[in-house]
C-alpha cells in the first residue's frame, strides 16, 4: 500500500492472556511477521506479560506497547504503573484514553493530556484514543465530541511531540461489537481529526501525524479501511488475540 505516512498496526490485548499465552502469541507473531518492514507493528499485552513479551520480541520488528500509565513519575499511587517502569521492559508505545478507561475509570481529557506529557517526557509514544458513542453520532455530535477530545487530550504538546504521537479514532459503537465504521465514515472522521490537528498545531504537523482506525477491525475489512487517504493504520482488539488474524491484517496491508 502506497501511503504518505508509515502504517502503524497495533494489537490491544486488553485484560487477556496469561504470561504463557502471551509468550505463545508473541512468538508466533515474531515468526510470521519477520519479513514485514513496511509497517510499524506494535503489541500491547497486559502489564504482567510485558517482561516476557519484551524478551520474546527482542531483535524483532515487533514493538512493545503498554495499555496505560500513571501521570506521576513515582510515589504513593497504589496500583499504578509509571513510565520508568515501562521503560525497563523496552516499551515504546502506550495506549492512552481508551474508551474503556474513559468509561470505567472516568478518565478525562485533562488527565489523558497529563499522561501524554508524562509519556513524552520518558520518550514513550502515546497512542491517544478518541471516538464518539452511538448516541453522540445519532445526535449529530460526532464532530463536536471529536474536537473536544482531540483538543483536550493533546493539550500542551509541542509540535515535535505531536508528530511522535499517534491518534486512534475508535468510534465507541464499533469497539468489540462487530460493527465497523464504513470506509466513508472512517475517512470523514480521520480527515476531520486531521483538520483539528491543523488548527491546533499547523498543517505541516497535522500531515505528519498518524491516525489509526479502531473498532472491529478484521482481516476482511482492514485493508479497505487502511486504504483511505487519512487512515494510517489500525488499533485492533479482538482480532489481535489470535496470531493468524492479527498477522493477516498486517500482511494484507503490505
Ligand atoms: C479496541 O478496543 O481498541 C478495539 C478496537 O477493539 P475491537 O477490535 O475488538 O473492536
Amino acid at each position: 500500500m502506497n501511503k504518505p505516512r508509515k502504517l502503524i498496526i497495533a494489537g490491544n490485548w486488553k485484560m487477556n492472556k496469561t504470561v504463557a499465552e502471551a509468550l505463545a502469541l508473541a512468538s508466533s507473531l515474531k515468526l510470521d511477521l519477520a519479513n514485514v518492514k513496511e509497517v510499524d507493528i506494535v503489541v500491547c499485552p497486559p502489564f504482567t506479560a510485558l517482561e516476557s513479551v519484551s524478551k520474546a520480541t527482542l531483535d524483532s520488528n515487533i514493538k512493545l506497547g503498554a495499555q496505560n500509565l500513571s501521570e506521576h513519575h513515582f510515589g504513593a499511587f497504589t496500583g499504578e504503573i509509571c513510565a520508568g517502569m515501562l521503560k525497563e521492559f523496552s516499551v515504546r508505545y502506550v495506549i492512552l484514553g481508551h474508551s474503556e478507561r474513559r468509561q470505567y475509570q472516568k478518565e478525562s481529557d485533562a488527565l489523558i493530556a497529563k499522561k501524554a506529557a508524562t509519556a513524552h517526557a520518558a520518550s514513550l509514544k502515546p497512542i491517544v484514543c478518541v471516538g464518539e458513542t452511538l448516541a453522540e453520532r445519532e445526535a449529530n455530535q460526532m464532530e463536536q465530541v471529536l474536537e473536544t477530545q482531540v483538543r483536550g487530550s493533546l493539550a500542551g504538546l509541542t509540535k515535535e511531540q505531536m508528530v511522535e504521537t499517534v491518534v486512534a479514532y475508535e468510534p465507541v459503537w464499533a469497539i468489540g461489537t462487530g460493527k465497523t465504521a464504513s470506509t466513508e465514515q472512517a475517512q470523514a472522521a480521520h480527515a476531520f481529526i486531521r483538520g483539528v490537528l491543523g488548527q491546533l498545531f499547523d498543517e505541516a504537523t497535522a500531515r505528519k501525524v498518524r491516525i489509526q482506525y479502531g473498532g472491529s477491525v478484521k482481516p476482511a475489512n482492514a485493508n479497505e479501511l487502511m486504504s483511505q487517504p487519512d487512515v494510517d493504520g489500525a488499533l485492533v482488539g479482538g482480532a489481535a488475540l489470535e496470531s493468524r488474524s492479527f498477522a493477516d491484517i498486517v500482511k494484507n496491508s503490505v
